[in-house]
């Protein structure tokens, strides 16, 4: 369904157990040559995956608009531009990945390492192909195959990629897609005995239901989950740097993006300003048709998603929430009637036990609240189940690196947000997820390793 238009614009295939059962099967044929298939030549093919996919680029940036809701200028500069990253930079830091070895008077010690064999993939629907390649790649590098299931709701970009692959020369069975809904495939997926690694991204609740089904086999495991990421703003940022970024870390993409600051704390005495400069902000940001330039915000994914996202609007009013902005849903004409709308919102007065401020809403939806001291901005910041990423604005180095220091997340951002050097670990703690993915520890996930030890 395109979100824009509520209207459908394509059918998919519902895959069944038996379906995936034929894709482990393909993939497990193909594993034995595809695994001792050199690391150059997996490098080159992923190289050329990338170059075809930007030849494509705009192709993909529409698909992944009408799929998504997203504008596809925001599809093409992040989301296919980070696919096309993704393949090019596994493809090199597989080629300079070294394996350790130590050596004293009697003895070597060196690392063996083999990919892990067939690779589980499942992937959600904020930043389909973004997400569903950030596997991909790394799986595919490391000699492994794959079976992935991107999101049902958006899997046009990865059929895309099928066809890309194919002509790139990625061999048959290397890589298998299995579309269809999270229950039916992508538990099979996570409960085929022959599948021993799985990755996955989506919502804590689908995590946690994959950690037990993967606990049977003993499978490894990386779950990259839900967050609630607070941004926090001290008196002394620089206060028109931190409302610019502040704008986008709310709500680009819709704030549909784990990493986004969905909880701003600003210092009490610059809360007022900022307060009604950003409101004012806010409330110029262009919701409309993806595919205009100057359109920021388009539609929330999906129905079902649009009305869990209005329904914290009135459960923020039902907990003596003020709605500053936003809160409701934008009259549109023509084909965008009946598209899944709604004006980038900010609340404030809400307490943090409030479930908007608890909750992941995952929509273009903050809190803001304001706060006296650190160590109270530390603890605001940390209360909360999730721990995936936080943003700091502020002048002072110390004040910055302490916060850094004692927040509970797996990255913290320091007046910016959301810059990525794919060599850093990825991932969270808490209820956001296990694991780190990442150059090399991506390789370390997608491989196993035998230490050996020789009498010399
Ligand atoms: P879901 O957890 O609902 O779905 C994610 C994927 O899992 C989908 O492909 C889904 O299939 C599948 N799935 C659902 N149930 C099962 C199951 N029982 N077994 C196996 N697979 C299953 O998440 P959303 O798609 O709604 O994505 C939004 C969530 O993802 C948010 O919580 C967000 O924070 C999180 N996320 C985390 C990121 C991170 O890096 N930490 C990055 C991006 C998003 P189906 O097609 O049926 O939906």
């Amino acid at each position: 369904m395109n979100p824009a238009t509520g209207q459908v614009f394509s059918l998919l295939a519902r895959g069944s157990k038996e379906d995936v059962d034929a894709a482990v099967t393909s993939a497990t044929q193909a594993f034995a040559s595809w695994s001792r298939t050199g690391a150059e030549e997996r490098s080159a093919i992923l190289m050329r995956i990338a170059d075809l996919i930007e030849k494509r680029k705009d192709e993909f940036a529409r698909t992944e608009s009408e799929d998504q809701g997203k504008p596809v200028h925001l599809a093409a500069s992040m989301d296919i531009s980070r696919a096309i990253l993704n393949f090019r930079f596994f493809a090199q830091t597989i080629l300079a990945h070294e394996n350790e070895s130590t050596s004293d008077a009697h003895t070597l010690n060196y690392v063996s390492r083999k990919p892990a064999g067939v690779a589980g993939l499942i992937s959600p629907w904020n930043l389909p192909l973004y997400l569903l390649t950030w596997k991909i790649a790394p799986a595919l590098a490391c000699g492994n195959t794959v079976v992935a299931k991107p999101s049902e709701m958006t899997s046009m970009t990865a059929d895309l990629l099928a066809d890309v692959c194919v002509e790139a020369g990625l061999p048959a069975g290397v890589l298998n897609l299995v579309y269809g809904l999270g229950p039916e495939v992508g538990e099979a997926i996570v409960r085929h005995p022959e599948v021993p690694l799985i990755s996955f991204t989506g919502g804590t609740a689908t995590g946690r239901r994959i950690l037990e089904a993967s606990a049977e086999h003993f499978k490894k495991v990386s779950l990259e989950l839900g967050g609630k990421n607070p941004n926090i703003i001290f008196a002394d940022a620089n206060l028109d740097k931190a409302l610019a970024m502040t704008l986008r870390s709310s709500f680009l993409n819709q704030g549909e993006i784990c990493l986004c600051g969905s909880r701003i704390y600003v210092e009490r005495s610059v809360y007022p300003a900022f307060l009604e400069k950003f409101v004012a902000e806010t409330e110029r940001l262009t919701v409309g048709d993806p595919s205009d330039p100057k359109t920021f915000m388009g539609p929330l994914v999906s129905k079902a998603h649009w009305e869990k996202v209005r329904s914290y609007i009135d459960i923020a009013r039902e907990e003596g929430g003020r709605i500053e902005c936003g809160g409701t849903v934008p009259e549109m004409s023509g084909a965008f009637k009946n598209g899944f709308w709604l004006r980038p919102t900010v609340i404030t007065n809400l307490k943090q036990n409030s479930r908007c401020v608890q909750e992941e809403i995952f929509g273009p939806v903050v809190t803001v609240q304001p706060f006296d001291t650190v160590d109270e901005v530390i603890h605001l910041a940390n209360d909360v189940k999730y721990g995936l990423s936080a943003t700091v604005w502020t002048e002072s180095l110390s004040k910055a690196q302490k916060v850094a220091g004692e927040l509970r997340v797996g990255t913290v951002w320091i007046n910016t947000w959301l810059h990525r050097d794919l060599r850093m670990p990825f991932g969270g703690m808490k209820h956001s997820g296990i694991g780190r993915e990442g150059g090399p520890h991506s390789i370390d996930f997608f491989t196993e390793t035998t230490t050996v030890c020789v009498r010399t």
